[in-house]
């Protein structure tokens, strides 16, 4: 009796540490399971917290060959921020032919951090092929969830259309990475935007995660009742711990790193902390041009694209993009802002299928191109990093569209000429969101009609129609 509870206790103090450092893989042998995990539906709703994990581990049981689900980190309010690995060349993928599990097996595993069980980091430049994308560290960005989800989905239940790709790239994708915001934005706050952990300092909850991470963190806004609060330290929040611990284990294999928030329609890069452009500047615009590219071919949406600091005319400190660029030194990061002001954090549920699809144009295509960018990438032999303005400016701002509504103080300030030009962009842009729509409606329409009246593909869109 004496050593079962020993045992017991052995097992919970091991799962106390755990928590702070170790990834743990999801249990995924449970074939009974597979047959009776509903499938929810990610194209087409926003789903809650238990219906995303839900559709991950429907996704892990039906893809078990080439997919693996893992914890990453529990939150304050005890949910799991959860990443998912497509890894399409592994040698327990039984659809592979007999001579590539072979060359999968010989590739051997890098020395794991001690306690990791995350996905396999390994040897050699040839395996710096890791695609990560991460969305949801915003809570009320529900959009960026659905699309990670629709990543997910393009890449496992679709996967036939992406297997070229998939022979090359490996991806981890976290669909969500402040559960605790997210679920508060859904049920009590729809504007909510940080996480939940209460603030030691002050009565007042949430730290923002994106200004979190170490790189120029002292210089992010201190305020508490800031939306863009940095949080006490660096990596102070759960879910930025999470994040780091995946991160930085795989940094040897990251090749791309996207982040996703809304709602600014633009691709940039680094400098979020700087105005000075990085060294690879060039080849960080062709890979934001390919998304963009993509996109207004798929429908005619058009993606600004520049540099963090540039498109959003400040700088911000301790952001996630900056950290992976900057301190672990990833060849490509990029931020996608999706779609936008019109339509909000939370566009209307029949924009989900459309911007997810339109969107993973844009980033199939970046990933694409990243591959063959890789080459020409080498950080080891850039210059030193910019440092960040000395004066109080840094950390003042955010993200352009991810500012607090503008209170009406802020709007008389503006010049006449601003105002206009503003108006302008918002007309055109309303233009351009009834020309998608029209789009849209025109596809709904050819679908249901029988396969032989249809005619050639729309101007301007793709063949390949999406949901289905
Ligand atoms: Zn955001």
């Amino acid at each position: 009796m004496q050593s079962t509870n020993k045992i017991k206790r052995n097992k919970k103090a091991k799962a106390r540490a755990g928590q702070k450092v170790t990834i743990n893989a999801v249990p995924q042998n449970k074939a009974v399971r597979r047959l009776v995990i509903p499938r929810p539906d990610v194209l087409h709703t926003y789903l809650e917290y238990g219906q995303i994990n839900q559709y991950l581990e429907y996704i892990v049981h039906r893809y078990s060959n080439f997919v693996k689900l893992y914890t990453l980190g529990i939150t304050h309010e005890k949910r799991e921020v959860r990443a998912v690995e497509i890894n399409w060349m592994n040698p327990n993928n039984t659809e592979l032919p007999i001579t590539m599990r072979m060359q999968a097996a010989k590739q051997s595993e890098l020395q794991k951090l001690s306690g990791v069980k995350g996905p396999s980091v390994l040897m050699g430049e040839k395996n710096r092929n890791v695609i990560f994308i991460e969305a949801g560290t915003h809570a009320r960005e529900w959009i960026t969830v659905s699309t990670s989800l629709n990543c997910i989905y393009q890449l496992t239940e679709r996967y036939t259309r992406n297997i070229e790709m998939l022979r090359n790239l490996r991806f981890i994708i976290v669909p969500l990475v402040n559960p605790d915001g997210y679920e508060y934005s859904r049920t009590k706050n729809r504007n909510w935007r940080k996480n939940r952990r209460p603030n030691k300092a002050s009565k007042i909850v949430g730290t923002d995660c994106n200004r979190n991470y170490d790189i120029f963190w002292e210089c992010g806004p201190t305020r508490t009742n800031r939306n863009t609060y940095k949080g006490e330290r660096p990596f102070s929040e759960p879910e930025t711990r999470a994040m780091r611990t995946i991160l930085d284990s795989l940094a040897p294999n990251l090749l791309f790193f996207l982040s996703l928030h809304s709602y600014g329609q633009s691709i940039m890069y680094p400098w979020g902390y700087s105005r000075e452009s990085p060294y690879y500047w060039r080849e960080l615009h062709t890979l934001a041009t390919a998304g963009r590219t993509a996109i207004k071919t798929y429908n005619g949406r058009e993606y600004r694209t520049g540099s963090i600091s540039g498109l959003t005319k400040r700088t911000i400190a301790g952001s996630v993009v900056d950290y992976v660029y900057g301190v672990l030194k990833t060849p490509m990061a990029l931020v996608m802002e999706l779609p936008s002001r019109e339509l909000g954090f939370q566009p209307p549920v029949e924009m989900i299928s459309q911007i997810g699809h339109e969107s993973w144009f844009g980033i199939r295509e970046m990933c694409k191109n990243a591959f063959d960018l890789r080459q020409i990438i080498r950080r080891d032999e850039e210059p030193n990093a910019p440092k960040p303005p000395s004066h109080k400016e840094l950390g003042a701002g955010d993200n352009q569209s991810d500012v607090l509504p503008t209170n009406a103080n802020e709007d008389k300030k503006k010049s006449p000429i601003r105002k206009k030009l503003k108006k302008r962009a918002k007309r055109t842009l309303l233009t351009q969101h009834a020309d998608i729509l029209e789009l849209q409606k025109r596809h709904m329409q050819n679908a249901l009609m029988p396969r032989r009246a249809m005619t050639a593909p729309l101007a301007g869109t793709r063949s390949g129609r999406g949901d289905v």
